[in-house]
C-alpha cells in the first residue's frame, strides 16, 4: 500500500517536500489544498492532481467524504497548524504537520487531544530523524560508543531576508529563530544525548532591535541539563548564515555534524573516523518513513509523533519563560 498524500500551504517548503516525494516508493502527492488558483492549476499538471483532490482553506473539512487521500501534510505559517490539523484529524485524515508544530505547548497539546479523540496518527515534519548520518550517530550512543554523554553543543541560525515575510510577523510565527531554526537545536540536544532536558536558562541578544520587534527573537543563547548530568549549551540566531553545527561528547568519545541539520549532504565525524553514510534526500526518506509508520504501525528510532512536537514547544516556552524571568526554569516530564 501507497499513503496518499495531500499537502496544504503550497510555498517554498511544500514545493520542496513534494519534489522530494517524487522519489518515495511509499507515499504519493495526489492531493492540494491551497488558497491560491493559479498554484493548484500548477501543481495539477506538474503532478497529475485530479480536481476532485483539490481544495481551499474554506473546503478542505469536505476532504472527509474523499476515499482517496490518506493524509494532510500542513506546510503553512506556524500559527496556522493548530486550528489546521485538528480540521484534518475531525475529517478523520492522518496529519502530517511541519516543525515548529505550533507556537506554544498548550496549543500543540489540544491538537495531540484532538488527533487522539478522532483516532489519527499526528506527525510531525522531523526529517533528521531519518537522515542515515544523525541515525549512526544516534546508534553509536545506544551501543556506548561515546560512553556516558556529558555534553552536547547546537548552534542553528540563518540570515533572515525580507522583513514583510511572515516568518518576521508574530501573529503568524509565534516568535522569531527560535521557532524556526532554533527548534532544530533544542530536537537535536534531544536526539543526541539521548534525553529530555530537566532544567533551562536563556539570555537574548540583539544586534538588530530595529529589526526585531517585540516578540521576534533574533539571538537567543540557552542552555540545557539533562537528568544524567549532561549539559547543553546552544545558540539559535537570524543573524548569521552558515551556522549549522552540532557537538556531542562522551567520557570516551565524541560526534562532530557540520552542517548538522540543513538540507544536506550532512558532514560529520566521531573520534572513530567520518560518517560516510550516503546522503539522500531528506524529505524523501522522510516521507517513506512515515508512510511505513502510518501503513505498517513501524517504530521509528527516533519519535516523530505530536507528543514529541509538544516536547520541543514545552522547551521553548520554558527559555522565553527563562529570558522573561532570567531564572532557571525546571521542566518535569510526567503527565
Ligand atoms: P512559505 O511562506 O514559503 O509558504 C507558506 C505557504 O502558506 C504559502 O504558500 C502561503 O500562501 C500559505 N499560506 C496560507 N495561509 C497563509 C497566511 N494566512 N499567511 C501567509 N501564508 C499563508 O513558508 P515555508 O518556508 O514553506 O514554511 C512553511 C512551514 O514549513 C513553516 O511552519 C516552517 O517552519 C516549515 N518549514 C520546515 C522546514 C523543514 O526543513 N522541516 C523548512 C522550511 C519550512
Amino acid at each position: 500500500p501507497v499513503l496518499r498524500v495531500a499537502i496544504m500551504g503550497l510555498g517554498s517548503y511544500g514545493t520542496r517536500v513534494a519534489e522530494a516525494m517524487q522519489q518515495c516508493t511509499k507515499a504519493k502527492l495526489v492531493g492540494v489544498i491551497s488558497g491560491t488558483l493559479s498554484k493548484i492549476a500548477a501543481w495539477q499538471a506538474r503532478y497529475n492532481i485530479p480536481a476532485k483532490n483539490c481544495y481551499n482553506y474554506e473546503n478542505f473539512d469536505a476532504v472527509k467524504d474523499n476515499p482517496d487521500i490518506d493524509a494532510i501534510y500542513v506546510i503553512t505559517p506556524n500559527a496556522l497548524h493548530k486550528e489546521q490539523v485538528i480540521r484534518v484529524a475531525k475529517a478523520g485524515k492522518h496529519a502530517i504537520c511541519e516543525k515548529p508544530m505550533a507556537v506554544n505547548a498548550a496549543d500543540a497539546q489540544q491538537m495531540v487531544d484532538a488527533c487522539k479523540k478522532a483516532n489519527v496518527k499526528l506527525l510531525i515534519g522531523y526529517r533528521m530523524h531519518f537522515e542515515p548520518k544523525t541515525l549512526e550517530v544516534i546508534r553509536m550512543r545506544k551501543a556506548g560508543e561515546f560512553g556516558a554523554i556529558r555534553f552536547f553543543q547546537g548552534l542553528s541560525g540563518f540570515v533572515i531576508g525580507d522583513p514583510s515575510q511572515w516568518r518576521m510577523n508574530k501573529a503568524l510565527s509565534g516568535g522569531g529563530a527560535m521557532m524556526d531554526i532554533g527548534i532544530y537545536s533544542i530536537n537535536g540536544a534531544r536526539y543526541m544525548t539521548g534525553e529530555d532536558p530537566v532544567w533551562v536558562t536563556a539570555q537574548e541578544t540583539k544586534t538588530n532591535p530595529a529589526k526585531f520587534k517585540d516578540g521576534l527573537d533574533e539571538t537567543i543563547q540557552f542552555q540545557m541539563g539533562f537528568p544524567s548530568g549532561a549539559v547543553a549549551s546552544c545558540l539559535s540566531t537570524y543573524n548569521m548564515n552558515f551556522l549549522d553545527k552540532f557537538y556531542l561528547n562522551g567520557e570516551k568519545g565524541f560526534a562532530e555534524m557540520q552542517p548538522s541539520t540543513g538540507y544536506g549532504p550532512i558532514e560529520g565525524k566521531t573520534h572513530k573516523g567520518p560518517l560516510t553514510q550516503p546522503h539522500i534526500t531528506h524529505q524523501t526518506l522522510q516521507m517513506d518513513g512515515m508512510a511505513a509508520l502510518i501503513l505498517e504501525n513501524k517504530q521509528p528510532v527516533v519519535p516523530v509523533d505530536g507528543e514529541e512536537g509538544v516536547k520541543d514547544m514545552k522547551i521553548i516556552d520554558a527559555i522565553f519563560e527563562a529570558i522573561k524571568t532570567g531564572n532557571k526554569v525546571s521542566l518535569s516530564w510526567q503527565k
